[in-house]
């Protein structure tokens, strides 16, 4: 092998890039074939279908009933809601109206949520009745829109959607502007807002689906299995924003339940399935699959955390007549880096174990961590990207926006992989802080910040165990000057305050963290720790 060398070997798509029509805003771009698709199915949630054109009526009613309720430009309104055809309605009527949409996990904790609220501030949050008591209203909202059940205090959702859609505004709206905000932590600290504007994710959708080659991973006749929360955005992308745009129909399956799944795949005869491993282990693993005809699958893509060669191989066989493929993100590249390219028109191989290629319209490189250096194929390092889909920064937090892109606009991902000698990009590991429970990002400072909170904890850190099942489970390192604190103790103190995949799988109690001079925690050494432990065990 070469020996790196401060040569920059930047990688780019083999297909050309695509000519970006300029200035189209996110919701125009989902919607523009409708006058083709109108008739056709949009959304299926139960029993219920809404077509193109319902869809997009009801888009833009909801979009007149938020303006009534005080909702302009630039405001943010919180959806705080399980898949849902009331979360697509409203995340459409937001970017109508050319505000900002900020998704969370409805089973968040009210302290969780509060930090939300906190650093953007919504004026509106469109919500189920079960999660009004978790809205702290001190922090600006105006209004509190409740889906099926009504509140106190509430508008119900189908009130707002029955406003004349003659009433939205019409509204200036730059691709530049801001459309959706989920947080996330990045390569280290607690989550933070990411302003991803109407140019970086309608690019985004184009560099995946459009230009020569175009990759026809989902079309009109497609059935789009959405199992993935819409509140966090490899669904929100990968599944709302490029199932509508493909004029698809989109399978909305609010809460995980295998059997139900497995009946919902046969019946509605899903065709193409966004997935992350923990579903494909609970879906090879489980007897039941066999009596379901799942022969409608042609293509399934894991995305948001590594997928092992054998689950991969596992999930091929059971489904015969599908490309089994990877896509590479994350929030703050807007958020695709790669996929593979099994169902472009002209299709290249889908390597096992591999993310695919990079989007068009975009540069990587992978650079040697400590020095920076761009490094040569096969060589890892740390993954950078640039192209006009990345964040434009993080909300309110110039210096946190700034450790992430850098100078030369590279987006630094704290993800560890090469690229081999046929494009492929294949991760090896994390550099990051972050901890991924089942896809879902678990920030270790989050959780230290609460241990530390703790009357009886003088310090702590968090860092991943692996687990066959979950991928990652956050386990704690703690020095506590009381002898009498029990593990079972500070595992309560934090499942009281955080949603159920950030709880503590294990506590260590320590004599001191390990640190760097700088007093970095090495959190590099903790992990060999529990590796040591888990050996002698
Ligand atoms: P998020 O911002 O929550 O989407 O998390 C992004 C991170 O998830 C990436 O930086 C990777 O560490 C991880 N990730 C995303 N896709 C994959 C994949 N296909 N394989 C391995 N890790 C992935």
């Amino acid at each position: 092998m070469a020996r790196p060398t401060a040569t920059a070997h930047i990688f780019k798509s083999k297909l050309p890039d695509i000519p970006l029509p300029n200035n189209v805003l996110l919701h125009t771009y989902c919607f523009q074939k409708l006058p083709e698709i109108a008739h056709r199915p949009c959304l299926i949630a139960g029993d219920r279908t809404y077509s193109y054109a319902e869809t997009h009526l009801l888009s833009r009613k909801v979009a007149a009933g938020m303006s009534k309720l005080g909702v302009r430009k630039g405001d943010v309104v919180m959806i705080l809601l399980p898949n849902s055809p009331e979360f697509i309605f409203s995340f459409m009527a937001v970017s109508m109206l050319g505000a900002v949409a900020t998704s969370a996990n409805p089973f968040y904790t009210a302290a969780e949520i509060s930090k939300y609220l906190a650093a953007c501030k919504p004026t509106l949050a469109v919500t189920e009745a079960a999660t009004v008591h978790k809205l702290d209203m001190g922090w600006g909202l105006k209004a509190v829109v409740t889906v099926e059940e009504p509140a106190e205090n509430c508008v119900r959702f189908w009130d707002v959607a029955a406003a004349d859609e003659k009433e939205a505004p019409a509204v200036e709206i730059f691709w530049e502007d801001a459309v959706a905000l989920p947080f996330s932590s990045g390569t280290t600290g607690v989550a933070k807002g990411v302003v991803l504007t109407h140019k970086s994710l309608m690019t985004s959708v184009a560099q995946m689906m459009e230009g020569e080659n175009p990759n026809l991973y989902m079309t009109e006749e497609d059935v789009i299995l959405c199992v993935l929360p819409l509140f966090h955005i490899f669904a929100m992308h990968c599944v709302m924003m490029c199932g509508l745009r493909a004029g698809s129909a989109i399978l909305l399956i609010p809460q995980f339940e295998i059997r139900a799944l497995l009946e919902a795949i046969e019946r509605h005869r899903v065709t193409v399935a966004m997935v992350v491993p923990p579903l494909i282990i609970a879906l090879t693993k489980n007897p039941a699959l066999h009596h379901y005809d799942l022969t409608s699958i042609r293509f399934v893509m894991s995305g948001a955390a590594p997928l092992g060669l054998q689950l991969q191989e596992a999930l091929a066989n059971i489904l015969p007549n599908a490309i089994v493929g990877q896509g590479y993100g994350m929030t703050e590249s807007g958020p695709v880096l790669s996929m593979c390219l099994g169902f472009a028109k002209k299709p290249l191989p889908t390597k096992v174990g591999s993310c695919g290629t990079v989007v068009r319209n975009a540069e990587l490189k992978v650079i040697e961590p400590q020095t920076g250096f761009s490094l040569p194929r096969n060589h890892p390092g740390e993954i950078c990207v640039r192209g006009p889909q990345i964040m434009k920064g993080y909300l309110n937090n110039p210096q946190a926006t700034a450790a992430m892109i850098d100078a030369h606009g590279w987006l630094h991902t704290g993800d560890i992989g090469y690229v081999d000698d046929d494009d492929h990009i294949f991760l090896v590991e994390r550099l990051k802080e972050l901890i991924k429970f089942k896809g879902f990002q678990v920030p270790p400072a989050e959780l230290e910040d609460l241990l530390m909170s703790h009357p009886s904890i003088a310090d702590a850190a968090v860092v991943p165990q692996k687990d066959d099942v979950a991928g990652e489970l956050p386990v704690a390192f703690v020095v506590s000057f009381d002898l009498t604190l029990t593990e079972e103790a500070v595992k309560d103190f934090i499942a009281k305050q955080v949603v159920f995949y950030k709880r503590l799988h294990k506590v260590h109690f320590v004599h001191a963290i390990p640190k760097s001079i700088t007093g970095k925690i090495l959190r590099k050494d903790l992990v060999a720790k529990i590796a040591s432990i888990a050996e002698r065990t």
